[in-house]
């Protein structure tokens, strides 16, 4: 069988099994054989009856003595039973839900085993074990007696069938057709394996691997495999990189030094040192004629807005109009604001709009008309921006906020509107270099690795539902020193009526619980303006407390706000927990973060998850926490879907050696002479799924 058969011509999968497939993006023998196991069962030793144990998983083989399927009173829910035997005695094996099990265990046929032995009911049984039965030609040795491989569900074909599947798909496959795509070269330096062994190994491994190793995803095997998959994504970006340098003007700015001098007096504050490298770094990418392609990444409160405002401006004194896109409507009024307020202290000239999907339809073709005449030379907004209405005169740099928040395409869509416009992508989700990499291989990369002097670290602490009066003492005696509070309640989702009803409720029972203190509460339905009274109302001091659901976790910044009460911390994201932190603790004074943790919540899971925020404030540590404990799609949100497709994101993150080495053997191989050719040529031949991949953190 060839390795570009389509997969509804394989035994077992059939045309509708196929189209859920595709759906999924698979459509290609050799997708599938990518479809790697997330873990490994040793099921390569036997045990006899007699030697079960409760609670351990054994592998036995057994005759089948009687079985019988129950009906439960429940509805749709059946149990089936089977009673087996070996020399050493007699075990039961119970399935549920499985009531197609009927037909194949009859009695005297051989079978295999693979389970776990527990008490149910005072009965010692095994519960859903695999199974192999022996005169089953075509499962013999698939999924018991070895190593066996773990898959998640795909589509749908239960892990069981998927294994089948690749099983015989390995067995059949015409090697030839599967051909190599790391240059044989590279690999002989590299130590690696062919293609179509590690792929092998990887789903079967030998009788003697390590299951250590295996589970670790450490093998040589496993290498090859990501060796490959990240050599192919720098191919790629290396290529990106390198022809849209060279094909591409974009605008070469002017920096001269009375408009630095301007700027600086502008400023109400003295920047820190890492500010004026990333600065520095910017400014080289602005002078150059070549469009600018930069991620600024940088701790909340870290200071990136005012590092972006400063390359606005320089855009704007050349001339030309520069953009803000913000990922949330109250985030973008709160740029355009203290933005505003900056340029008026600098007695700088500069028209500014604000436009968000909340404009009237009459009051948005005007803020249009300007964006499109150019009068209006500072333009913040939201996803709005890059919606098909808006026509920029002359857009030159694009700043776009939260960058997490935006799906690629997004980005690439906004970065339309000008003539190869400069871009500059803010994150305060800091990321590990190498992970950087991976995903923006395209975008250069500056860090503001360091926070404005005089900041007192937030002390955070993990609360329960007992502690709940102490926590609002606490509370009452920081606004009774004339500081501010913000609670967040989590929104599974922003517009699920149940949720909205639950922070209400929640809001009206906080106000009984704190009066005489003034609350108030936002949550994302609310319109633009009555969002705006509160937060004014907040931002005045005029109410102690503010609760919100999670719009405000990026970027609002009320200097005096001293405690941050998180509700159901454990709803939440590390990571987004960080940044909500990040609200306060703005100033020298002490602030609090307090961590709510729900009543069900076992201590031991709350402590494993929220200790690294009572631990350390350091954003680089806390994200590369969040990435272990949850993967990296957590990160990016679903929007960056390709990203959780690179199979060996992980791997790569905990030793980045091996993409420092696919990365190098990538660029050397683009710096031969017909080194462009030959990269081409490996990535034309990539399967349609891959190369869709390789399109990831592509701008412009
Ligand atoms: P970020 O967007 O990176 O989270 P902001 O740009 O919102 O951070 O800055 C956070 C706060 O720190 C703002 O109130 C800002 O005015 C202030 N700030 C920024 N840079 C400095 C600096 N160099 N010195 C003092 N304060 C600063
Ligand atoms: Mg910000």
């Amino acid at each position: 069988m060839r390795a570009d058969t389509e997969l509804r011509y394989l035994k077992g999968v059939g045309p509708r099994r196929a189209e859920k497939l595709a759906e999924a993006g698979f459509e290609l023998l050799e997708d599938l054989l990518y479809v790697l196991p997330f873990r490994y069962e040793d099921r390569r030793s036997f045990a006899t009856i007699d030697e079960l144990e409760i609670g351990a998983v054994r592998t036995i083989e057994v005759s089948v003595v009687s079985s019988r399927l129950i009906r439960t009173r429940r509805r749709n829910f059946t149990i089936f039973e089977a009673e087996v035997e070996d020399e050493s005695g007699q075990v039961r094996a119970v399935w549920y839900n499985r009531r197609y099990l009927e037909a194949a265990f009859t009695a005297g046929r051989r079978v295999v085993l693979f389970g776990k032995t527990v008490v149910k009911r005072g009965r010692t049984v095994i519960e859903n074990p695999d199974y192999e039965f022996l005169d089953a030609e075509d499962t013999q040795g698939i999924h018991t007696g070895r190593i066996v491989p773990v898959y998640r569900k795909l589509a749908d074909l239960t892990p069981r069938m998927l294994r089948q599947l690749l099983y015989r798909a390995l067995a059949d496959l015409d090697e030839g057709t599967l051909s190599e795509r790391v240059p044989a070269e590279i690999t002989g330096r590299h130590d690696l394996m062919p293609r179509i062994e590690a792929l092998r190994r990887v789903h079967f491994p030998e009788p003697d691997a390590d299951l250590v190793e295996l589970q670790e995803r450490r093998t040589a095997a496993h290498r090859t495999l990501a060796f490959e998959e990240i050599f192919l994504v720098q191919s790629a970006l290396a290529i990106r990189r390198h022809g849209f340098r060279k094909k591409e003007r974009g605008i070469a700015y002017e920096v001269p030094d009375a408009l630095r001098t301007k700027l600086a007096r502008m400023l109400p504050f003295k920047l820190t040192a890492a500010q004026k490298r990333v600065l520095r770094e910017i400014g080289a990418d602005l002078r150059s004629p070549h469009p600018m392609n930069r991620l600024l990444q940088g701790d909340v409160g870290s200071g990136k807005t005012i590092v972006a405002l400063l390359a606005l401006l320089v855009a704007i004194e050349n001339g030309y109009q520069g953009a803000l896109m913000a990922p949330t409507e109250i985030l973008a009024d709160q740029h355009f604001r203290s933005l505003k307020m900056m340029l008026d202290a600098g007695g700088i000239e500069c028209p500014m709009l604000l436009l968000t999907g909340s404009l009237r339809a009459s009051q948005r073709r005007e803020v249009e008309g300007r964006i499109a005449s150019g009068q209006a030379k500072l333009v913040i907004g939201t996803h709005t921006l890059f919606e098909g209405g808006t026509k920029f005169r002359n857009l030159g740099l694009c700043v776009i906020d939260e960058q997490h928040r935006f799906g690629v395409m997004q980005r690439s869509r906004l970065a339309d509107k000008g003539r190869h416009p400069d871009v500059l992508v803010m994150t305060a989700t800091p990321i590990p270099r190498s992970l950087a990499m991976t995903i923006y291989g395209d975008l250069d990369v500056s860090t503001i690795d360091e926070l404005p002097p005089g900041r007192t670290p937030v002390k955070t602490v993990i609360r329960r539902e007992k502690d709940r009066k102490r926590v609002y003492a606490g509370l009452r005696s920081e606004i009774a020193r004339g500081r501010q509070a913000y609670v967040v309640v989590p929104l599974v989702e922003e517009t699920a009526n149940s949720d909205l009803k639950a922070a209400t409720a929640f809001t009206t029972q906080l106000t009984g619980d704190l009066a005489p203190l003034s609350v108030g509460m936002v949550h994302g339905r609310m319109k633009l303006q009555e969002k705006d009274a509160v937060m004014l109302a907040f931002a005045t001091g005029e109410l102690a407390v503010l609760v919100a659901t999670t719009v405000i976790e990026v970027g609002v910044d009320v200097p005096n706000a001293s405690v941050m009460i998180v509700e159901h911390a454990e709803r939440f994201g590390l990571s987004q927990l960080h940044q909500l932190r990040g609200r306060v603790g703005r100033g020298a004074a002490q602030s609090y973060c307090v961590l709510m943790v729900g009543k069900d919540i076992p201590s031991k899971v709350a402590d494993e998850r929220l200790g690294v925020m009572v631990e350390t404030t350091d954003g680089f540590r806390i994200a590369e926490r969040d990435l272990e404990l949850r993967g990296p799609g957590v990160l990016f949100g679903t929007q960056q879907h390709g990203l959780s497709d690179l199979q060996f994101l992980a791997e790569v993150i905990r030793s980045p050696e091996l993409l420092f080495a696919a990365r190098d053997e990538a660029q050397a191989m683009l710096a031969q002479p017909d080194g462009h050719a030959a990269a081409e040529a490996i990535l034309a031949a990539l399967p349609a799924k891959w190369r869709e991949r390789l399109e990831l953190g592509r701008v412009g």
